[in-house]
């Protein structure tokens, strides 16, 4: 036979029962939270807060690290020492459109015929570019790694395509780089002005430096874009003007 319960004493557990589950799902909650700041915590390329460094595996806050580089030169160059990038920091040069304040030269960069210096973001982007695309690629497709980065030229104080009216070209204040052809460490060259159409192993390997790029370059612009572009990507950190990617 059951004993029959109050109405008091009902309610009185109900209550009991609603202030338990309340306790349980707070410490669920807490657990989940412990866990999740443990966890970013341990994977600061996920952390909008950690300082960045190019070292680290790419995760969800690295992008937006590494684009607010672009208007900040201090933090550019603490990231870059941060990542044990050796670079020179050379003394500003030139004047009006063409002033260049931030010449930051990469002291170990395999860029050829020379590493020109270029501003402290693009350099940063070089770095990434090398280390979280190029390589990868270059060991995926080929087996081998990188040798050499051949470049067209960094700085040239000019307009935009050269025109006397238009707006001055990234190149203007070396914040841009042109790069023609990559030498694997075989010997093997791969230049966009030969191997860029297809789809054998080096027009792949040409895209992925593409797609590359735009993850860490303002603007990258490929022979998809334009004839002016068939034998060279168009690399630039504009602060002004990003996500083109082509
Ligand atoms: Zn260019």
């Amino acid at each position: 036979m059951t004993r029959k319960q109050s109405p008091t004493r009902i309610s009185r557990r109900i209550g009991r029962f609603r202030t338990e589950r309340r306790l349980i799902l707070l410490a669920i909650l807490a657990i989940i939270l412990f866990t999740g700041w443990r966890w970013i915590k341990m994977h600061p390329e996920h952390d909008p807060t950690a300082p960045l460094d190019l070292n680290h595996p790419v995760g969800f806050a690295t992008a937006t690290k590494v684009s607010a580089l672009r208007d900040d030169v201090p933090a550019c160059r603490a990231v870059l020492e941060r990542s044990e990038v050796a670079f020179t920091a050379l003394d500003p040069a030139g004047e009006g459109a063409c002033a260049r304040p931030d010449r930051t030269r990469l002291d170990d960069y395999p860029l050829a015929p020379n590493t020109p210096p270029v501003t402290c973001a693009a350099a940063a982007a070089l770095e990434l570019w090398r280390t979280k695309t190029l390589a990868p690629a270059a060991q995926e497709i080929f087996g081998t790694g990188i040798a050499r980065i051949e470049h067209l030229g960094a700085f040239s104080c000019r307009r935009t395509y050269g025109t006397a009216e238009g707006p001055w070209s990234e190149h203007a204040t070396a914040n841009a780089i042109d790069i023609a052809a990559f030498v694997l460490e075989d010997g093997r060259r791969i230049s966009l002005i030969a191997d860029w159409d297809g789809d054998d192993n080096e027009a792949r390997f040409l895209r992925r430096a593409r797609e590359g790029a735009c993850d860490w370059f303002a603007t990258v612009l490929s022979p998809d874009y334009n004839a002016a572009h068939a034998d060279h990507f168009h690399l630039d950190q504009s602060p002004r003007w990003a996500g083109v990617c082509r």
